[in-house]
């Protein structure tokens, strides 16, 4: 019997993010063989972004495993990627110039036996929530009202409140917003238990196994993920055709030729396309044949982001403290450089990370280069209230992210994730990306599995 997608059609993946990389990753596993990986930037991984700096690899981007990371770890054992664990990080004021170990300061407020009282609640309603929420993605939760509510008001109807400013710190912190925004399942789907367990052994300063590092980077796993995959970076896709049950790409690769000149401008048909670039209006409207339901679920009005920025600084080598990882505590407003790596004791550069608010996209580089030296000012009066010497600093490098693509609680209840689903195939179109689950590499990497195992392969009905 064949599959219901035969084994030798013609696959185009659009975006060599994590998204496009895991299904191409379970695709070949299935046994397709006859895909192609198309990627704007010159360089795989998307969010992943490793640099090295005085030999040593920094993420940019994506960086931590929890033991949740089941999925991404088996793939890491496939390509014989490189792991080792991070060193717990200790809170810091500002305003008193004081360090102490982040579980304490987040249990300020409420006693240890309470805490640990609601800590241990947090566990078994979590875990009880294995069966309730899908492997992958979010369906079937907009009939939920329990869980249709916002993280803030999940953890007060569970009495979990005193759990508030330890929630805060992989949320807030790390750039999805406040607690009073984010909706219940994006939360409860990131802190699974795990996740959970790891965060507070972390914060109490034990050294456990977890979370995990990448040694040679995030991006260079996805590197090693691709080694296996037709990937072909630099295209620019300027039109995508579906008709007849075929897809007609027709693209620019930016590569050049013996005497200089671009390559020739190319076209390409496919039997199925897989959407795995950010699915926003602005990114797909240059090239997409849009229908009618696209162009109403990937609105500005419906996907929305925010921005994370992350800052290598280089040479603070006066800032006199035994921490390698602190976290501004209490909580850096929004806009605030909220959490200082210095990765290795003896490399001089500082990462830098701010949660930032939905920030429009720079066009001009004028105003780019004041966004940065206003993040770098930031940072450097933290910097000065450790001591430091804040002449002498440099950026070596800076992201600014468009990061979690999501919806709103609103769009959640009225059931976007299923009405989405129910898109996947259609027009032999699939999306997948981040938005379909959560801005997170082991919620992507599950959902590519679950594109494949429910729509490719297994009997055909037909
Ligand atoms: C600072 C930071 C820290 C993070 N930390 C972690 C962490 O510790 N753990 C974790 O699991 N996750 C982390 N993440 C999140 C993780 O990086 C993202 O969830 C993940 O990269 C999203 O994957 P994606 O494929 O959906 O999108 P992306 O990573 O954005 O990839 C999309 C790809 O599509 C390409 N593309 C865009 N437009 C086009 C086009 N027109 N044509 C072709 N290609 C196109 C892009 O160039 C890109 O390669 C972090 C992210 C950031 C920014």
């Amino acid at each position: 019997m064949p599959n219901k997608i035969p084994l030798d059609s013609r696959i185009c993946i659009i975006g060599a993010g994590p998204a496009g990389l895991s299904h191409g990753h379970y695709l070949r596993k299935a046994g397709y063989n006859n895909i192609e990986i198309l990627e704007i930037n010159c360089k795989v991984g998307g969010k992943s972004h490793s640099l090295t700096f005085n030999n040593r690899s920094f993420d940019m981007g994506a960086n931590y495993l929890t033991p949740d990371y089941t999925h991404v770890m088996e793939m890491a054992r496939e390509v014989g990627a490189e792991m080792y664990h991070e060193k717990s990080p200790v809170a810091f004021n500002p305003e008193t110039g004081k360090f102490k170990p982040l579980l304490k300061a987040v249990m300020e407020g409420t006693t240890f036996f309470g805490f640990a009282k609601s800590a241990i609640r947090y566990f078994f309603i979590r875990w009880k929530l294995n069966g309730i929420l899908p492997f992958a993605g979010n369906m079937g939760l907009a009939d939920r009202a329990d869980l249709m509510v916002s993280f803030d008001q999940w953890l007060d109807n569970h009495k979990l409140g005193n759990l508030k400013k330890l929630f805060s710190i992989p949320t807030t912190m790390m750039g999805y917003g406040k607690l009073s925004e984010i909706p219940a399942p994006y939360v409860l789907r990131y802190i699974g238990v795990g996740t959970f367990r790891t965060m507070l052994m972390f914060g109490a300063g034990i050294s456990i196994a977890y979370p995990k590092r990448f040694v040679d980077g995030f991006q260079r796993f996805w590197q090693r993920i691709s080694w296996n995959l037709n990937v072909r970076t630099s295209v620019e896709i300027t039109r995508v055709l579906r008709k007849d049950g075929k897809i007609t790409v027709w693209y620019n690769e930016h590569r050049l030729k013996d005497d200089g000149r671009n390559v020739d401008p190319d076209k390409k048909e496919y039997d199925y396309l897989v959407i795995s670039c950010p699915l926003t209006f602005k990114t797909l409207d240059p090239f997409l044949d849009w229908r009618d339901n696209e162009k109403e679920m990937f609105s500005d009005e419906k996907v929305i982001h925010r921005t994370f920025g992350i800052t290598l600084l280089n040479d603070i080598k006066k800032v006199k403290h035994k921490w390698r990882v602190f976290h501004i505590f209490p909580l850096a407003e929004i806009n605030q450089p909220s959490i200082f790596a210095h990765q290795f004791p003896s490399n001089p550069a500082y990462e830098i990370y701010t949660p930032m608010t939905n920030l429009k996209e720079p066009t001009d580089p004028e105003e780019m280069k004041k966004i940065v030296a206003d993040l770098e000012e930031k940072a450097f009066r933290i910097i000065k209230s450790l001591k430091g010497d804040s002449n002498k600093e440099e950026v070596l490098h800076y992201d600014l992210w468009k990061y979690f693509y999501h919806v709103s609680l609103d769009d959640f209840k009225a059931g976007y994730f299923d009405k989405l689903e129910r898109m996947q195939g259609q027009e032999n179109t699939f999306y997948n990306m981040g938005l379909n689950s959560f801005e997170l590499i082991e919620p992507i990497t599950r959902y590519s599995k679950h594109l494949v195992s429910k729509y490719y392969v297994g009997k055909s009905s037909k």
